[in-house]
């Protein structure tokens, strides 16, 4: 049994840390489930951006 769990390292808008639980505790990025989501989202979109700058 682990002795702590790893909390997500994400900041809110407020500055407070977030209280998810990491994915994965041994990862360099501690992250929740509910802000791994979001940075896909984020990333899928600064992607669709990217696409729609070079055909302009
Ligand atoms: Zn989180």
């Amino acid at each position: 049994m682990p002795d702590r769990i790893i909390t997500c390292r994400v900041l809110s808008g407020r500055g407070n840390q977030c209280t998810g639980e990491a994915v994965d505790p041994n990862a360099d990025l501690k992250i929740c489930a509910r802000h791994l989501a979001e940075a896909q989202r984020l990333v899928h979109e600064a992607f669709q951006r990217a696409r729609r700058q070079e055909s302009s």
